[in-house]
């Protein structure tokens, strides 16, 4: 047994308003989904997020890709472009709706959708008589994509992109804030996320009325009248007010759990940077990322496993980078643009221990258990 505390690799850090704003919630009767903490949650990220961006808490990340999905039409035997290196909430959603995902390779800048590679997978869809119906990028970990390439090459081809930026709350393109850079972006508030309202999202967009749309569907798609009248298929998929409450206490200490995450990037790179064989994910000019997890790339898988049970060993969570959806035996049997960068990062990556509350004491917890093993290498 180890006389250590367990360190997670990204545990809720609730701010001092949660609880708060929780109360109210309950002082008011306001249990039931929907009311004030709902709208004032909507309103706070909007104005976070900025771009004039209209917002729409969900349940959670994956209900906003489902539903940017399903307001854009998408459906049996359409095609849709999806990043391969990514998390299969990215993708399921498209499955949900019974299209067909294709997957689309990283580029090395950013781990992102590569933008020459996405306009291949294009070109050779509609060679195939396929015209792809929406692009889903992400800005994983926390890094943005190249978000005026890939919007230049879906103009260019009149296809709407979906910004996945569940990791990126936080996170800043060319000064501009990610989740509404794209036709619709979605957030989520899962526990694991940057803040977390322990299970939640949103879906954002410049655009009012898909905004509404939004919440037309997400409520069951009620039509207007007296009694429940129905002319579309709807989801139960709105925020309810108590977890919104958590959610207003969580936006209000956002900037400090992104400053925290950033200084647990810097504290990694700067003690472990002189190993040759270490490398990290820099951001590139203009691309600010919220660090939400730090990713190291070691030498080799058999480097990645021992750090990774090392660690294991003393308590301390760590975990191999998003396995590529193209590899996943859900996914494997649709089509794909490949380079080969998202396995090579697959085989080599691993996501150390990020959250915004490690102590100095943690953070040297970790990095002994690291050198231990790279000295020995
Ligand atoms: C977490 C996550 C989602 C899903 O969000 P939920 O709120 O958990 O449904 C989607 N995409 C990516 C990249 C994620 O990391």
């Amino acid at each position: 047994m180890s006389k250590n505390n367990k360190i997670y690799l990204s545990p809720p850090h609730l701010g001092s308003n949660e609880q708060k704003y929780v109360a109210e919630a309950f002082a008011t009767n306001w249990i039931a989904p929907l009311g004030p903490n709902v709208t004032l949650f909507e309103e706070s990220l909007s104005s976070y997020v900025g771009n004039d961006a209209q917002v729409a808490m969900l349940s959670s990340g994956t209900a906003g890709l489902h539903l940017a999905l399903k307001i854009l039409d998408v459906g049996l035997g359409d095609e849709v472009i999806c990043q391969s290196f990514t998390f299969s909430a990215s993708a399921n959603p498209i499955l949900y709706l019974r299209a067909t995902p294709v997957f689309v390779d990283s580029e090395k800048d950013t781990w992102n959708m590569c933008p020459t590679l996405l306009e291949k997978a294009i070109e050779s869809r509609i060679k195939e008589g396929k015209k792809p119906k929406a692009i889903v990028a992400v800005h994983l970990y926390g890094m943005p994509y190249k978000a005026n390439e890939i919007n230049g090459i879906a103009q260019k081809y009149g296809i709407p992109v979906v910004e996945d930026s569940a990791e990126a709350l936080g996170s800043t393109y060319n000064g501009q804030k990610c989740g509404n850079l794209a036709h619709i972006g979605i957030v989520s508030f899962n526990g694991n996320k940057i803040i977390t309202t322990s299970g939640g999202g949103a879906l954002l967009s410049k655009d009012k009325d898909i905004k509404e749309k939004a919440v037309f569907l997400a409520t069951q798609a009620r039509d207007d009248a007296p009694h429940y009248q129905h002319s579309h298929v709807g989801y139960n998929y709105r925020m309810s007010n108590v977890l919104a409450g958590i959610g207003r206490g969580q936006l209000e200490v956002l900037d400090d759990r992104v400053a925290a995450r950033r200084a647990n990037f810097d504290f990694y790179k700067n003690h472990l940077d002189q190993f040759e064989q270490i490398s990290f994910l820099e951001e590139p000019k203009g691309f600010y990322s919220n660090r939400w997890l730090t990713t190291m790339v070691t030498g080799s898988y058999k480097q990645r496993e021992q750090l990774r049970l090392a660690m294991l060993e003393e308590e301390i969570e760590s975990r191999p980078l998003w396995k590529p959806l193209h590899e996943q035996p859900i996914f494997k049997k649709y089509p794909n643009q490949l380079n080969g960068v998202s396995s090579t990062l697959f085989e080599k990556g691993l996501c150390l221990p990020s959250g915004s509350s490690l102590t100095d004491d943690d953070r040297s917890r970790i990095l002994e258990v690291i050198v231990n093993v790279l000295k020995n290498d």
